[in-house]
């Protein structure tokens, strides 16, 4: 299927819902692909409270190891295009399950980050939270207060952060068009909102579960479909 055209105008409202498909042409694996996090790893032992609580600092050593990663990736063409439509329309929202905070090196502004960031600590003593960019060399790291501090991201069994899904919901109703990329929408709540939009779009280089259902489902990479609905 082509990428619709007209579909973008200056008086459009847009709401995208993005995953981890979108930063796999930046060099971070996907979730579930070949080659992704969970063929190597029990997500029990990496992403739930209890495996952290059971050994924090192997679980901070794994996270250490994806931050790093993440910090030598850029932006990709995807990423920017997403920046650049913010800029052209009416009312833009970013919904994205992604923790890397590549949206937001891009230049997105107007972003809801639906599993939490990577780049945030927090105590889990006195509930300070602060962004952290730099290399943690003792793990597991601690707070000035003297509590363990945890990655900022949500782990599988966790609420999302508050008023994040109420906030995405809001923006998804409101909009004309909504663009889903990158995710193969397994992950609930987030893949709810797929069924509350008007008009779907989808970009994904493989059918999932909802393309049937989606007004535009289009097969290919969000590095070479996005930057293609800028051009109206
Ligand atoms: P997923 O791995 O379940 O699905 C990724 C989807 O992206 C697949 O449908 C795949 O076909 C598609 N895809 C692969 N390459 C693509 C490309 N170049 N362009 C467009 N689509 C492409 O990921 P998900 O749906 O985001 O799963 C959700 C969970 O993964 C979230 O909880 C999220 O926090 C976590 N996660 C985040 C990151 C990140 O921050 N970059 C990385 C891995 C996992």
């Amino acid at each position: 299927m082509q990428a619709p055209t007209g579909l973008l105008k200056p008086s459009s409202k847009v709401a995208v819902l993005t995953g981890a498909g979108v930063s796999a042409e930046s060099g971070i694996p996907t979730f579930r692909s070949n080659g992704g996090y969970w063929n190597q790893h029990r997500f029990e032992d990496l992403a739930t409270p209890e495996g952290f609580f059971s050994d924090p600092k192997f679980v901070w050593i794994w996270y250490e190891e994806r931050r790093r990663a993440i910090a030598a990736a850029r932006p990709n063409a995807g990423h920017e295009a997403l920046a650049e439509m913010e800029k052209r329309v009416a009312a833009f929202t970013l919904i994205t399950q992604n923790v890397d905070g590549l949206h937001d090196l891009a230049g997105s502004k107007n972003v809801i980050k639906l599993h939490g960031d990577i780049w945030t600590l927090r105590c889990l003593k006195c509930g300070r939270e602060r962004v952290d960019r730099s290399e943690l060399n003792d793990l597991p790291p601690f707070c000035a207060c003297g509590g363990m501090l945890r990655p900022g991201v949500v782990w599988f069994g966790e609420m999302l952060p508050e008023g994040a899904m109420e906030r995405a919901t809001a923006a998804v109703r409101a909009a004309d068009v909504l663009i889903v990329a990158g995710t193969s929408a397994q992950v609930y709540p987030a893949a709810g909102l797929i069924t509350m939009a008007r008009t779907v779009i989808e970009i994904n280089p493989e059918a999932t579960a909802f393309s049937d259902d989606a007004t535009y489902s289009l097969r290919g990479t969000s590095a070479e479909i996005l930057p293609q609905l800028l051009l109206d």
